[in-house]
C-alpha cells in the first residue's frame, strides 16, 4: 500500500468519500487515505489525525513527499480532538480499528462533528458498537459494504445525519448488508455460526453455573437471529 495504491479495504472507504469534500481522517497512520484522495483530485483539503508519534511522523513524511503540505494538515491528537470548528470538516473517515474504539472516539468527540454530514467507519470487528452509536446520536446507516481481503472480512459503514430505528438483528449484521445478502456477508455469518456452535458445545460441557447458563442463552439468541437472516 502507498499513497497512490490503497488496499482493497481502504479503496472501499475512499469510494464513499464525496467529491470536493473537506475530510478528517482519524487514526490516519501513514496518511495514505487523505494523500490518495488529494492526488486523485477527490477532496478539497484534509486533516490527518493521529495519536501515536511514530505513525504521526510517517504521515508528516508522506504528506510532505507528495507535495501536499498545503492541503493536508497532520495533527497529533486524540480522536476527534484533531478537528477544530474553523476547519469546517464535512466528512470523517475512521478505519482499521475495533468498533468499540471507533464508537468511543465518536462519543468522546461528538461536539467536534458540527459541520460533519457523513462518517465513513471501517471497524475491524464489532461493527455493532458503531451502528449503536449512530442510532443513538442522530445518524442513520445510509450504506454498508462488506469485502474480503487476504482472508479477512471487513465491513464499511456510511453514516449520515438522520433518524432510523434498528432491530437487534439490524444492529448485529447491518440493515443494508442484510438486504444485499452478498456472498461475503453469507460467508462471514456462516463462519460466526460455526464458531458460536463450537462455543455452545463447550459451554454445555462446563459446570452449569448461572453465569454459564446466561452466556449460553445470549449466544443462542444471537445464533437464532443470524440463522434467520441468512438466505442459504
Ligand atoms: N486508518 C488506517 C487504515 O485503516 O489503514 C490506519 C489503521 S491503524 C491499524 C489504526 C491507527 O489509529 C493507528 O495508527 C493508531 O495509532 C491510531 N489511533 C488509535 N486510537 C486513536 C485515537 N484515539 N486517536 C487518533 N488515532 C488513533
Amino acid at each position: 500500500m502507498n499513497t497512490n495504491q490503497l488496499s482493497k479495504r481502504l479503496e472501499m472507504v475512499a469510494s464513499f468519500v464525496p467529491q470536493d469534500t473537506i475530510l478528517a481522517d482519524i487514526g490516519s497512520d501513514h496518511a495514505y487515505l487523505p494523500c490518495y484522495l488529494m492526488n486523485k483530485g477527490r477532496i478539497l483539503r484534509a486533516i490527518a489525525g493521529e495519536v501515536v508519534a511514530g505513525p504521526f511522523d510517517a504521515a508528516v513524511r508522506n504528506v510532505s513527499s507528495n507535495g501536499l503540505a498545503d492541503a493536508i494538515e497532520v495533527r497529533l491528537a486524540n480522536g476527534l480532538q484533531a478537528i477544530e470548528d474553523t476547519d469546517c470538516v464535512e466528512t470523517v473517515t475512521i478505519a482499521g480499528m475495533g468498533g468499540t474504539l471507533i464508537a468511543s472516539i465518536l462519543e468522546a468527540g461528538k461536539d467536534r462533528l458540527t459541520h460533519v454530514q457523513r462518517i465513513i467507519a471501517q471497524p475491524n470487528l464489532h461493527a455493532l458498537a458503531v451502528r449503536q452509536w449512530a442510532a443513538e446520536n442522530g445518524f442513520y446507516i445510509m450504506d454498508e459494504e462488506i469485502l474480503q481481503e487476504d482472508g479477512k472480512i471487513y465491513e464499511v459503514l456510511v453514516l449520515e445525519r438522520g433518524k432510523a430505528e434498528y432491530s437487534n438483528t439490524d444492529l448485529l449484521v447491518g440493515p443494508v448488508l442484510r438486504n444485499k445478502q452478498s456472498e461475503v456477508f453469507q460467508a462471514k455469518w456462516q463462519r460466526e455460526l460455526i464458531e458460536w456452535d463450537r462455543v455452545m458445545t463447550a459451554l454445555d460441557q462446563a459446570a452449569q453455573t448461572e453465569e454459564i447458563r446466561k452466556k449460553k442463552a445470549a449466544l443462542q439468541d444471537k445464533y437464532e437471529l443470524v440463522r434467520k437472516v441468512l438466505t442459504v
